[in-house]
């Protein structure tokens, strides 16, 4: 029954968490001199057209005022209690250039995540800030130097178990600063040519692809 009536108005939220709201729209349906009809009539639909994989709208008497059907999210609705959204980070990567053609790489700390590998600079967007804006403090902050972000070079989405990230990947340019390990275990400078020497999670492989693709 709740199934049915998650679906009459597109529930966003799994019935479990809304189920004052079920029962109160339930209340508003019910004709009372005929509320036990109605429940049968109700649970008969749940059971018979209104299912919980394939629902048949085409035949159901109250297709046309299904909030589900006619947005056509039937098969989401209702929403799972257990399938929590899967967090999503939004990241900016820089892809640094120095003056003699190299950029700069950072290994990242053994213990974490991805430990060990080698990988380009950057960090989570915060919320409000621009990518470019989150590049030039991650980088101050990780490596305390200063740069200049320049155009795009890629956007990697990639999905980890409990994760997906998108990384937004800028060319960008040294202005100032030695470099330093303060968020990392070692940065380096390299040229493209000696990136195959390095460890990299894939993600990072496509942007060292495109890098070398634009770079042809
Ligand atoms: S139209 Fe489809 S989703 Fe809506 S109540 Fe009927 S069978 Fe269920």
């Amino acid at each position: 029954m709740k199934r049915v009536l998650a679906r009459l108005v597109a529930l966003e939220v799994p019935p479990g968490r809304a189920l004052a709201q079920l029962w109160a729209l339930s209340e508003r349906l019910i004709d009372p001199e005929a509320g036990r009809d109605f429940n049968q009539a109700l649970m008969d639909l749940g059971a018979t057209v209104c299912t919980p994989q394939n629902p048949a709208c085409l035949i159901c008497p109250w297709r046309s005022s299904c909030r589900a059907y006619n947005l056509n999210i039937q098969t989401q609705v209702p929403m799972s209690e257990t399938r929590a959204p899967i967090p999503h980070k939004e990241i900016g990567v820089a892809v640094i250039w120095n003056d003699r053609g190299q950029v700069l790489i950072d290994r990242r700390k053994a213990d974490g995540l991805l430990g060990g590998l080698w990988e380009f600079p950057g960090g989570k967007v915060e919320p409000d800030e621009t990518i470019a804006a989150c590049i030039q403090r991650e980088i101050r902050e990780e490596l305390g130097i200063e740069i200049a972000v320049g155009d795009r070079l890629i956007v990697v989405d990639h999905a980890y178990t409990h994760f997906r990230v998108r990384l937004n990947v800028h060319h960008c340019r040294h202005l100032s600063g030695e470099p330093q390990a303060i968020a990392c275990d070692e940065v380096r400078w390299v040229l493209l040519s000696e990136l195959d020497a390095y460890p990299f999670p894939k993600a990072n492989l496509q942007i060292i692809a495109a890098l070398r693709q634009n770079n042809l």
